[in-house]
C-alpha cells in the first residue's frame, strides 16, 4: 500500500535541507528512508541534512557513499548507516554491507533502493527527488509511507 504523505518544490538547496531536517524530527530507531530520484537530484544532500540534525552538527561531513556504499553515525539517540547502492552488483550483496545488523540496530537511509530490489523490509518511507522544468535549482519532493 502506498500512502502520499507530502509533496513539495524547493527552490533551492537550502529548502531541500529544510525538508530534510523536517523528517529527521520524526526518525525513530529502526527507521528506515529510501531516497530515489535520478543523479543530482539531491538524494546526499536530502541525507546529509538529515544526518547534520541527528549529530546536531551543522558542519559534519557527510560524503556519498558511492564507493563505501555505506557510511556508519553515530547519533546521541541511535546509529545512522547512510547507503548508496549504486554501485550494488546484485540485490543480495546488500548481506555483505551489514544490512541485517542495520536494520536492527539504527535507522536506515538509502539511496537508489531500487538495486536492492525487494530486500528492503516494509514498511519505510520512500522520498523522491525530481527535476523541475526550466527551474535548475527547483527539485519536487514527495514523501510515501510504504506498507
Ligand atoms: P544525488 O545524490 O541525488 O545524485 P546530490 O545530492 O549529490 O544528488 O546533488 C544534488 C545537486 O543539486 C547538488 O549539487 C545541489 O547543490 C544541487 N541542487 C540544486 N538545487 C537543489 C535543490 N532544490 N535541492 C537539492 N539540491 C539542489
Ligand atoms: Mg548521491
Amino acid at each position: 500500500m502506498m500512502r502520499c504523505a507530502m509533496q513539495i518544490i524547493t527552490n533551492n538547496e537550502q529548502e531541500t535541507g529544510f525538508e530534510a531536517q523536517k523528517l529527521a524530527k520524526t526518525l525513530k530507531n529502526g527507521d528506515v528512508l529510501c531516497l530515489s530520484g535520478d543523479l543530482g537530484a539531491g538524494k546526499t544532500v536530502f541525507a546529509r541534512e538529515i544526518i547534520r540534525f541527528l549529530i546536531q552538527n551543522e558542519a559534519q561531513e557527510v560524503p556519498s557513499p558511492t564507493f563505501t556504499l555505506v557510511q556508519t553515525y553515530e547519533t546521541p539517540q541511535f546509529p545512522v548507516f547512510h547507503y548508496d547502492l549504486y554501485r550494488l552488483e546484485t540485490p543480495e550483496d546488500i548481506y555483505e554491507l551489514g544490512w541485517e545488523d542495520s536494520l536492527a540496530s539504527g535507522v536506515c537511509i538509502i539511496e537508489w533502493p531500487s538495486r536492492a530490489d525487494g530486500l528492503i523490509p516494509k514498511p519505510y518511507k520512500m522520498v523522491q527527488l525530481e527535476m523541475v522544468e526550466n527551474c535548475p535549482e527547483a527539485r519536487k519532493i514527495t514523501v510515501k509511507d510504504i506498507t
